[in-house]
């Protein structure tokens, strides 16, 4: 794991902080709990003093997006994230098919939570490619949200695969049905994502386990899809 990356980890959801320089960035913002999490663990990697400078999203799914907001405000941070997941930051999501089922958990959960509509400052769309942590590739990996994407570390040879599949709970498994806006596309997404040059992907829920061995439970994963 390289030293400049940190795993923020919650109960259902974990999410990364990548240093560069004397500045962190967020991949992903946790859900509730997140903020606590995300404290604790800075403090622990005695990088609670450096500033957060930007937040980059993998998709607009609550339980990624939920804490944001509230951060970039907190300390200035600019966010980006996929182009084609605008109406999820404006809470206006439309989900078709099994994926409605999930549509009615987020649009319950947005409400209770009175999660706030935004706008990211720099919106994505594939192959763009950001200066940070030595250089990420945005990567489309749609299916799961119609924007979904993955950040691509050349230099890490590292994929931050977002929701691309799971590790935790049930073990590794593709996104389950209800909760996909296309499933055809997130099947695809899985063999787009495997013709990267790669030593190892960081899921967002996941089992713990490195990610090499993450990148060994994808490749199992593709040859049944
Ligand atoms: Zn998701």
């Amino acid at each position: 794991m390289p030293p400049d990356l940190l795993i923020v980890r919650t109960f259902i959801v974990q999410f990364f902080v990548l240093r560069d320089g004397d500045g962190l960035y967020l991949i992903d913002t946790g859900f509730i709990g997140g903020q606590r999490a995300l404290h604790a663990a800075l403090v622990a990697r005695g990088w609670d003093t450096l500033p957060i400078r930007g937040i980059l999203l993998t998709h607009g799914h609550l339980d990624h997006v939920r804490n944001a907001p509230a951060l970039a405000a907190q300390h200035g941070a600019w966010i980006s994230g996929p182009e084609r997941d605008l109406e999820h930051y404006e809470n206006s999501a439309h989900y078709t098919g099994f994926g409605r089922v999930a549509g009615v958990a987020e649009w319950v959960g947005r409400r209770l939570l009175r999660q706030p509509s935004f706008k990211p400052d720099r919106l994505l769309k594939d192959g763009d490619e950001l200066s940070t942590w030595g250089g990420l590739r945005v990567v489309a990996l749609p299916g799961h949200t119609h924007g979904h994407c993955g950040y691509y570390s050349a230099k890490h040879r590292l994929l931050f695969s977002g929701d691309l599949f799971a590790t935790f709970g049930l073990g590794p498994q593709i996104a389950p049905a209800y909760l996909n806006q296309d499933n055809a596309e997130a099947r695809h997404s899985i063999h787009r994502a495997l013709a990267l040059p790669l030593e190892g992907v960081l899921p967002c829920h996941s089992d713990g386990a490195p990610p090499e061995r993450q990148l060994e439970y994808l490749r199992k994963l593709a040859r049944g899809c």
